[in-house]
């Protein structure tokens, strides 16, 4: 089969694989019939992912079929159509116990498909801990419509989940790329106030203000002065999804005294806290990566018509032609949101 295979700093490639096979009896084989590209795809090709490791298939977001089940597997089987998790937790240690399924302490726990072993953008996956990393896709949603489930809409919905946010608040989200979008939908869920997207590109502006018209969009540039200009002198959550340079300031300095700033942003290099620049503002930070444990919850959410990212799936292109498709992702080409890989083409 054809597997998108990180080789080394800078270059991925196309290669012949063999086909997985179950290799423990909890693991799971899944036929993948589309899978996504992620930034998290794009900082394995820059090497600023130290533990991905050279010779893996890339790729950790996508849906498929199961064709083939350990013998402990429990809640899959053979012909299941699936999303998968982007994280691989066990259900059992101290931290999955407690929902918090990014720290599992497994040695194959967290972030392992698609960077620590062989993940997506490819024909078959092998899934670990296979009831826990796969759920199933109810029959009257598609394939496309659960793209994102397992890793960018999973980490809007932990975000919203985690920021606490109630009916009367106004709600900063930093940066509408693909997991400031699935976030915007998650926190709509939330019915708050008042909803402010903060976003440089003038594209991703205008898809804002088009999918979602009872948003307010602001740039970067006037976002401070006009969440100071709120009642309460700034908002109540802050969501800070962009991660670029001054975006982390950005954040706490838009938010009101005893707001939650919750920092979903992976970011290239340290943040400032300037902790007596904040003194008396009494900020509550929360911090990701996603627990990537509410795909079932989504997916019934989609069913019930309550979330729909297919507006976010902007191009799509078979597995053949996946190095343009990198291209266009990579340098933000042609109103690019997400790219899917759909291999039945
Ligand atoms: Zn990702
Ligand atoms: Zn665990």
């Amino acid at each position: 089969m054809k597997a998108y295979t990180y080789i080394e700093k800078g270059r991925f490639e196309l290669l012949d694989k063999p086909k997985p096979e179950i290799l423990d009896p909890k693991d799971a084989i899944v036929k993948v019939t589309l899978s996504s590209i992620c930034s998290s795809d794009l900082h394995i090709k820059h090497g600023s992912v130290p533990r991905a490791v050279p010779g893996i298939t890339v790729g950790h977001e996508m849906v498929g079929v199961v064709v083939n089940v350990g013998p402990e597997v429990k809640t899959v089987s053979v012909g299941d159509r699936v999303t998968v998790n982007v994280e691989t937790f066990c259900g059992e240690c101290f931290f999955c116990k407690r929902g918090y399924v990014n720290n599992c302490t497994d040695p194959d726990g967290g972030w392992a498909l698609g960077c620590r072993i062989d993940g997506g953008q490819t024909e078959y996956v092998r899934v670990p801990y296979a009831d826990q990393g796969l759920d199933r896709i109810p029959d009257s949603v598609t394939d496309r419509q659960a793209l994102l489930v397992g890793d960018v809409l999973a980490t809007g919905f932990w975000a919203a989940r985690i920021s606490e946010i109630k009916e009367d608040d106004t709600v900063l989200i930093i940066g509408a790329g693909p997991t400031g979008l699935c976030t915007l939908q998650c926190v709509m869920l939330k019915n708050p106030k008042k909803i402010i997207v903060c976003e440089a590109s003038p594209e991703r502006r205008a898809f804002v203000l088009h999918h979602y018209p009872h948003v307010q969009v602001v740039e970067p540039a006037d976002c401070l002065a006009v969440v100071q200009g709120l009642e309460r002198g700034g908002a109540d959550v802050v969501i800070e999804v962009a991660g670029s340079g001054d975006t982390f300031e950005l954040a706490w300095r838009s938010a009101r005294p005893n707001a939650i700033v919750t920092v979903v942003a992976l970011y290239d290099k340290p943040q400032v806290l300037p902790l007596p620049d904040m003194y008396g503002k009494n900020l509550t930070f929360k911090t990701g990566g996603v627990d990537g444990c509410d795909c079932a919850e989504i997916l019934s959410l989609i069913e019930a018509g309550r979330i729909d990212t297919t507006s976010l799936i902007t191009h799509i292109f078979p597995l053949s032609r996946i190095d343009e498709a990198y291209k266009i992702f990579e340098n933000k080409e042609d109103g690019v949101i997400k790219v899917a890989i759909d291999n039945s083409f």
